[in-house]
């Protein structure tokens, strides 16, 4: 089998983020390329169409925090994994949406997502790791973090 040619690191930036990283660089071929993507939710707080102005401002400072944050976050990585800037990605939106998105303009042929390895209720509640697994349209490496 051929080596992978282009394999996307989705990174929720949580604590395991250097593992899933350093799984993903064990992982790759010399000649691959890897990119990374960490997706930013919208935030949910509770404030309808109606929300006062100053409720607004602060949801759009807590989202322009947390996208500055992402990218800062991001470019550490880059910077110690050798991954330029143009290949790191951040989004905003539905995490899984994104990552499939990204892959398909991306001629990605691997995605790595980490997985907890939950059993049950993580299943039925559908976990990012899952709803990247179910429409993906090439290889998906679930990397088992440790609990
Ligand atoms: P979860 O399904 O939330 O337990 O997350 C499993 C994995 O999905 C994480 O370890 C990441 O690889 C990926 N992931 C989750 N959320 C995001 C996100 N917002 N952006 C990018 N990747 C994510």
């Amino acid at each position: 089998m051929d080596h992978y040619r282009h394999i996307l690191v989705a990174l929720d930036l949580a604590a395991e983020t250097d593992y899933i990283v350093e799984a993903a660089m064990r992982a790759k071929s010399p000649d691959a390329k890897v990119s990374l993507i960490h997706v930013v939710e919208p935030l949910v707080l509770g404030y309808g169409p109606d929300a006062s102005g100053s409720a607004a401002a602060v949801t759009a400072k807590i989202e322009a925090d947390s996208i500055a944050n992402a990218k800062q976050r991001l470019a550490d990585i880059g910077r110690d994994q050798d991954i330029a800037e143009e290949n790191q990605h951040l989004l905003q939106g539905h995490p899984a949406r994104a990552i499939h998105h990204v892959a398909q303009e991306e001629d990605v042929d691997l995605i790595v997502v980490g997985s907890h390895g939950r059993h049950g209720f993580g299943l039925l509640l559908g976990s990012t790791a899952n709803g990247v697994l179910h429409g993906a349209t090439c290889d998906v490496l679930a990397v088992r973090l440790p609990v």
